[in-house]
């Protein structure tokens, strides 16, 4: 423990000179003046200014100290009568007590908002990559797995006697348009995370949107998803983060495949569609899933709100952040018969697509 005080001294050398001082000159005081004067409040002024260490450790032992100095001014004042002075000493106590208390708990509060706006920022990141990063496996895989399988059938056509060297061709060509696949997907993705400080470009939302559902058509597929794209061939340009607006159309999407998921295979549709009037923009994801009841709608826009087991109810609040930051709503509403319809508009400020 006391290591850790010096290791905090010397943190914040000014700080503790600052506090060192005050509480000595408080100390002087307290002893020289009668003891009907209840100086000694005056160290709730030193415990306040502990609180700028940042530690509750060390706001702890400012306390201790203050109480401890209380005492000892107490037996060493020479002058006033002792009896009024004793009260003196014992209300400054309770005052020193109070304020160490709270500043402790101003602490631990303010500590705790700390950490939740840090792990806010990690949250979302993490998020972002763990659905990125199942997607860009699965989709990866398949180029892979193919060009392994090629691979081989090529070096069989090549040791088979006579060696067939027209069908050993063709499996090195598969191998190199498979090769290509793999590096297109990896290329998008790089698009995707490249840069990470929000910007203002002018975008072409439908090629942004189709870069995103190609980076989970497998996951589509492999939930046996009818999924359906309207985005209309002459939608504006509209003005914003690219990489910002693709995370929210992967995490609608994503939300719409999870809610589909929950019901039979048969009932599971998907449509992403895109679509422009004079003033706006407008992107909607709708699903035949399990749906949301209408009390649940107000919420599910609310950091941590989450209905999902492994869930961290971040999407949507982050979505929403995101749009609202572009100047235009979210909004979710049921879809019929089933299912939930997500969505966001922007307002147009790029110029038309030429
Ligand atoms: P998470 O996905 O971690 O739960 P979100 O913010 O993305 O966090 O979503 C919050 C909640 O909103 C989800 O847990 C789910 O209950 C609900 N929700 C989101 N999208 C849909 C959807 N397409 N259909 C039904 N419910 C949805």
């Amino acid at each position: 423990m006391r290591r850790e005080f010096l290791k905090y001294l010397f943190e914040m050398p000014l700080l503790w000179l600052g506090i060192a001082v005050l509480a000595g000159l408080i100390f002087i005081g307290d002893t020289i003046t009668e003891l009907e004067i209840a100086f000694a409040v005056l160290y709730v002024a030193v415990i306040l200014l502990a609180v700028y260490s940042g530690r509750t450790g060390a706001i702890a032992m400012v306390g201790i100290a203050c109480a401890a100095l209380t005492v000892i001014s107490y037996f060493l004042t020479r002058y006033g009568a002792s009896q009024a002075g004793l009260i003196n000493s014992i209300l400054s106590l309770v005052a020193i007590g109070a304020t160490t208390y709270l500043a402790i708990r101003i602490e631990m509060l303010d500590a705790k908002a700390r950490q939740a706006q840090s792990e806010l920022a990690r949250m979302s990141r993490l998020m972002i990559v763990g659905e990125l990063g199942t997607s860009i496996a699965h989709e990866v895989s398949q180029p892979i797995t193919a060009i392994a399988a090629n691979g081989n059938a090529a070096l069989r056509w090549l040791s088979a006697t006579p060696a067939d060297n027209d069908e050993a061709r063709r499996a090195i060509e598969r191998i190199v348009a498979d090769a290509g696949r793999a590096g297109d997907i990896i290329g998008r993705v790089r698009g995707l995370v490249a840069r990470s400080s929000p910007s203002r470009d002018t975008i072409d939302l439908v090629e942004a949107i189709n870069d995103v559902l190609e980076l989970i058509r497998g996951e589509i597929r492999r939930n046996q998803i009818l999924f359906r794209a309207e985005l209309a061939s002459d939608l504006p340009l509209v003005a914003g983060d690219r990489v910002q607006l693709q995370q929210v159309i992967l995490n609608l999407v994503m939300n719409a495949i999870e809610a589909l998921v929950d019901v039979d295979a048969d009932a599971r549709e998907l449509l992403v569609s895109a679509a422009a009037d004079e003033r706006k923009v407008t992107v909607s994801v709708r699903d035949t899933g399990s749906g949301m009841p209408a009390e649940m709608r107000d919420r599910i826009f609310e950091a941590f709100y989450t209905t999902k087991p492994k869930g961290m109810g971040m999407g949507l609040a982050i979505t929403r952040s995101i749009i609202e930051a572009h100047g235009g709503p979210v909004y979710a509403a049921p879809n019929f018969p089933h299912g939930a319809v997500f969505g966001f508009t922007l307002p147009l400020g790029g110029k038309a697509k030429g």
